[in-house]
């Protein structure tokens, strides 16, 4: 057993030497690839408030939520430095601009948002100044200045129904679809920002009269999937941390999503989560319950079936999420979710799937009614247990 453990320590910490080997690696090719950065990254954290000890504690948080050991963090605060070196090139398509709203404003930005700030944007077709031919002058420039060294950032679904042609943008009227194939054709990699790129979105939701899809179902090619509607700054910049020391992706889930963002469920970290397994649950908006922050489970939160770190990452600058706020978690990370998740301030076993006309258990969706089942069972058998304490308590007072 001793040995077991031993061989195991020792197995380990050649695979961490072989990772830091890869990143150093990395981290020099990159700096003889690319031009320095023209602003200094330190001065840049100055003014704008964020002092070494905040920064350090940033690297310090993002090491370990990439599943990464200390040692790591130098290459962490390297590679954060060098966030600035990586061409990209952020594609609009079916969809809201919420997602990059989201990222890029923010009243006290943190280390996350001040990266977003620094990214080398070759094109993005709504933050840019040019307009009209110079855009399209400007995406072909960038796609020729770098061409399998970009990374694509996609927000927005693709309609693939009439060829394409429910979505045409700029002068030349080409199709989403036509420039989303030939830009992820010529990355370096293609990140998904968003539930619209990733599965759909809204655009997606029954009856989706443009058969949009998401950009890997619609162009049959591999994406990375920062899904939310929209998704949290710190799991997009850790996705680009990750590539720019490794020069890959991290570890993906069987939807394309980063693990270490997306390995655990909304439930599982939930600050409300102990008032769930004692069976104390908010029953309806403003009520008692609501006021004392209980569950919000009986009031339609989607926590128990969503895996993201929401709770731990939050928004608007790290302040709340929506649980905190006080709504339920509306599963926003999952495909179809304004399908399979609505009504949202429903539980899913009172619910009713697409439209209303047929209930999860006739679509025999048999993961999901699975879960349902376990959670509903837990949740009565712990509102039981609570019930029982409850009235016990009354009887020994009585
Ligand atoms: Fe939190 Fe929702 Fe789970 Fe309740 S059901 S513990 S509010 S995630």
């Amino acid at each position: 057993m001793g040995s077991e453990a031993g061989d195991y320590g020792k197995t380990l910490k050649k695979h961490y030497r072989t990772l830091m080997k890869q990143c150093q690696v990395n981290l020099e090719k990159l700096d003889k690839e690319y031009p320095p950065s023209v602003e200094g990254f330190e001065e840049l954290l100055k003014e704008r408030g964020v002092s070494r000890r905040d920064f350090l504690l940033w690297t310090s948080a993002m090491t370990t939520a990439l599943m990464l050991p200390s040692m790591f963090r130098p290459m962490v605060a390297k590679a954060a430095e060098k966030f600035n070196r990586i061409p990209v090139v952020w594609l609009h398509l079916a969809e809201c601009t919420g997602c990059s709203e989201a990222l890029l404003r923010s009243s006290y930005p943190g280390v996350d948002e001040i990266l977003l700030d620094t990214i080398s944007l070759e094109y993005h077709d709504t933050l840019m100044a040019a307009a009209g031919h110079q855009v399209e002058q400007n995406l072909e420039k960038a796609l020729r200045d770098f061409p399998g060294k970009f990374i694509c950032v996609i927000e927005g679904a693709i309609p693939v129904g009439m060829q394409g042609k429910y979505l045409r943008i700029g002068p030349n009227g080409k199709t989403g679809l036509e420039i989303a194939k030939e830009v992820t054709s010529k990355a370096a990699a293609t990140i998904c920002i968003g539930t619209c790129s990733a599965f759909g979105g809204v655009q997606a939701a029954k009856p989706n009269p443009t058969d949009a899809k998401g950009v890997a179902d619609a162009l049959g090619i591999k994406t990375i999937n920062i899904s939310g509607c929209p998704p949290s700054a710190a799991n997009f910049t850790g996705t680009l941390i990750y590539y720019i020391m490794f020069g890959g992706l991290p570890a993906l889930d069987s939807l394309g999503r980063p693990l270490w963002a997306y390995g655990k469920r909304i439930h599982d970290f939930c600050e409300r989560r102990p008032h769930y397994d004692a069976g104390e649950f908010v029953d309806e908006w403003g009520d008692e319950g609501a006021k004392r922050s209980l569950c919000l489970y009986k009031v339609g939160c989607k926590g128990p079936y969503t895996y993201a770190n929401c709770a731990k990452a939050r928004f608007n600058d790290g302040i709340s999420w929506p649980v905190m706020a006080g709504h339920g978690c509306m599963g926003c990370t999952e495909p179809n979710f304004w399908d399979t998740m609505a009504p949202f301030e429903k539980p899913i076993h009172e619910g009713t799937i697409g439209g209303g006309e047929t209930t999860v258990d006739n679509l025999g969706i048999a993961l999901t009614v699975g879960a349902v089942a376990g959670v509903a069972a837990h949740a009565g058998l712990t509102a039981v247990r609570h019930s029982d304490k409850n009235k016990a308590d009354t009887s020994k007072k009585s």
